[in-house]
């Protein structure tokens, strides 16, 4: 079983925008009441209240003068906002810090709200409760049970991200040494494999960070909040929307071209410490762009829905320093792109030995852990020893 979101943009009618907007703003204000009690018992020493303590006070906001407009709302949508929220709580307090805190959510910024269920989809259209029938871009057919839906503001554009069970049989895959691949991810190129192939980040993407970039000089030459500065603002989040899309068709395009490849059964990646690498600010601009989080995330389901192997490598080894031949380990600064071995006289491009390197950490820890067995190997005749 295996979760598929589909995402559709809608085509509201107007009343069906404004039930859009208020559905909004009440998981906002139900979402900043409960992170206010949280961070209250917090200041105050105390031990946080659950999310049924808060979520039993919704019956009676709906009843007091001030907050009676709620009634409007559907229930599920409100207790699902408070959901996420501990979601996101337990999470900070469990694992990952890194995340932070969540914050409070602010008007206008990425309004959104969910279906926990109930959201039903027929002939281009689907079923929210309490909002009735909405027409939407019907751009693929889904599959499996739909399970939730989240209704989102991107732009001027309200989505819909349908997320369902699908059943997928994945296929049995027993791996050999010869067909796992290792990628090594760059600056310079945005992938490199261990078969030679580099790929670069598709030149429209610097053409648009380009206009990017002149569109937000050119607005901080406008007078603040004047017609003329809401126009520009307006062009720079549609251009950063258009950008945010392609990035993500290229992503997508990328991951399903390596991983549907027949002669790779795993992926080999270096485990890169994105959040701390931005924090590197002379990188980071070019890192964000890259967004390596995403391929990492679309590389790991793909792979997992094809029966592959997705396998991060410890970010502290050192595969652009050794020898991809002899393993003989020496510096490389970050400007020298091509390896010379000072041992085996090796001559290799550097990002290309990086990934040779990331295949056979990769390999060696697929047979540490069984995943490639070496009898089936040698029966074969590829192994060679
Ligand atoms: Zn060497």
């Amino acid at each position: 079983m295996f979760h598929k979101t589909y995402k559709y943009k809608l085509k509201p009618t107007k009343d069906q925008r404004n039930l859009f907007a208020q559905f909004a703003g009440a998981a906002r204000f139900i979402f900043n009441i409960g992170l206010e009690c949280v961070k209250r018992a917090l200041d105050a020493g105390l031990p946080i209240p659950t999310y049924t303590a808060i979520a039993n006070m919704l019956p009676l906001m709906k009843i007091l003068e001030k907050t009676c407009w709620l009634k409007t709302i559907h229930s599920q949508v409100l207790q699902q906002s408070l959901k996420d929220l501990f979601e996101s709580i337990e999470a900070y307090f469990k694992k990952n810090k890194k995340r932070g805190f969540p914050k409070y959510k602010k008007r206008g910024q990425r309004a959104s709200f969910r279906y926990p269920q109930g959201v039903r989809c027929r002939d281009g259209m689907v079923y929210l409760p309490k909002i009735g029938w909405v027409r939407y871009c019907d751009s693929r057919p889904i599959e499996g049970t739909i399970k939730q839906a989240t209704v989102k503001l991107i732009g001027a554009h309200w989505y819909v991200c349908i997320v369902c069970i699908v059943e997928i049989e994945v296929p049995e895959v027993h791996i050999t040494e010869d067909k796992v691949l290792g990628i090594d991810v760059g600056i310079k190129n945005y992938i490199s494999t261990s078969d030679g192939t580099k790929i670069d980040n598709p030149a429209y993407l610097y053409q648009l960070l380009e206009k990017l970039r002149y569109l937000s000089k050119s607005l901080s030459r406008k007078k603040k909040f004047s017609q003329n500065w809401y126009k520009t603002r307006n062009k720079i989040q549609r251009l950063h929307i258009r950008i945010s899309n392609l990035r993500r068709d290229f992503i997508h395009k990328l991951s399903t071209v390596l991983t549907k490849n027949h002669g790779v059964l795993a992926i080999c990646i270096e485990d890169l410490n994105i959040p701390g690498m931005v924090k590197n600010r002379k990188l980071a601009r070019s890192i964000s762009d890259a967004s390596w989080g995403t391929l990492y995330e679309f590389l790991a389901y793909k792979c997992e829905w094809l029966g592959k192997r997705f396998l991060k490598i410890d970010r502290f080894y050192p595969s652009s320093k050794l020898c991809s031949s002899c393993g003989n380990k020496q510096d490389m600064p970050l400007h020298v792109r091509v390896y010379d071995c000072a041992v085996c006289g090796l001559r290799l491009d550097r990002d290309i030995n990086a990934s040779i390197n990331i295949r056979s950490a990769g390999t060696s820890e697929l047979i540490a852990c069984g995943e490639i067995r070496i009898g089936v190997l040698n029966e074969a005749g590829i192994g060679g020893f």
